[in-house]
């Protein structure tokens, strides 16, 4: 099982649109990873910029049909996010 302490970093998100994006990086302090498309359920446009200093982790993902995805954790090294079927997608999602 993952730790908390190994939760994937957010290596890149390109959706400089989002609330906590700065500078290509996301400062969610957690995101989750949910719908149909892998797409990132942290993701806001709103008119103020949130987040924490740090660089964001993926907290959960609800897509256990990945092959990074154990027990609705995910277990890459980091993931990256960005423009796909949706706004803002998990680009490391891969279908088992
Ligand atoms: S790589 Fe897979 S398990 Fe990890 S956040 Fe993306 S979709 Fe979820």
């Amino acid at each position: 099982m993952t730790s908390i302490q190994s939760l994937p970093t957010v290596q890149g998100c390109s959706v400089t649109s989002c609330a906590y994006n700065e500078s290509s990086s996301c400062h969610a302090a957690a995101i989750t990873v949910a719908g149909d498309n892998a797409k990132c359920g942290t993701f806001v446009e709103i008119s103020f910029k949130g987040g924490v200093s740090s660089n964001g982790v993926v907290g959960a993902c609800h897509r256990s049909e990945c092959k990074f995805n154990d027990k609705l954790e995910c277990t890459a090294g980091s993931v990256e996010i960005g423009a796909g079927r949706d706004v803002a997608d998990c680009l490391t999602y891969e279908a088992r």
